[in-house]
């Protein structure tokens, strides 16, 4: 495996402009995001609440987070405290929420709405419709501004499917930007299929172990 930095300057090199990099560092050890933070990445991304939380705390105050992992509402209050953007709103009750909780804690924080367009059941997210019901109300709920959509491909060797999926993301993003003039991030592609996600309009790529290895749970 190569290092860390090594990772982090290949990948950042071959990004076109408007193409931001999220480090995913999920159940990676501090060490770890320090040698990414010293090649010069400053946007990291968790799916866990406590695990954020406790990293935040840890790396310097001039990373910023985002959370791309299934949020339960009970964990909205601490994940407000500490990410910039929430990728992973999956409902309309987890939208009122972090709404009700940035305004308690006097911020504005920037939500995605994640798609499910994947063959998988499992892959959580709104269907493009119920999203676009979503994104209508989110618009006019204070402390939150929809930036966007994240989104995840059918896990497969297939390609064209894949690269199917990456257009249906962009084509909900497209509408939804009908509705939220600003809300322009697409967010999809991981470690196995991010160069197509990029030639399919993505703005923010995820990628965990293609720069830190295999992860231990
Ligand atoms: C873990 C995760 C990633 C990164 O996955 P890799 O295959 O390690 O690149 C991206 N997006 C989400 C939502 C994830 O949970």
């Amino acid at each position: 495996m190569p290092r860390i930095s090594t990772k982090i300057a290949e990948i950042s090199g071959s990004l076109p402009d408007g193409v931001r990099l999220v480090a995913v560092s999920k159940f990676h050890p501090l060490p770890s995001l320090l040698e990414a933070y010293g090649a010069g990445q400053r946007l990291f991304g968790e799916s866990r609440a406590d695990e954020l939380v406790a990293k935040a705390a840890a790396m310097p105050a001039d990373v910023e987070w985002h959370f791309i992992g299934h949020l339960q509402t009970n964990k909205v209050r601490r994940v407000v405290a500490c990410a910039s953007v929430i990728e992973s709103i999956d409902s309309l009750r987890l939208l009122q929420a972090v709404s009700a909780e940035a305004v308690k804690a006097g911020r504005t924080v920037r939500v995605l709405l994640q798609v499910h367009v994947a063959a998988e059941e499992t892959k959580t997210g709104f269907e493009p419709e119920q999203l676009l019901e979503a994104a209508a109300i989110g618009r006019d709920l204070p402390g939150i501004e929809i930036s966007g959509v994240m989104g995840m491909a059918t896990n497969t060797d297939d390609a064209d499917r894949i690269a199917a999926d990456f257009d249906a993301i962009a084509g909900v993003a497209g509408r939804v930007r009908m509705l939220v003039p600003g809300a322009s991030e697409i967010s999809m592609g991981m470690s196995g299929d991010w160069p197509l996600a990029v030639a399919r309009g993505a703005t923010l790529v995820r990628i965990g172990s293609d720069i830190f290895g295999p992860r231990e749970y």
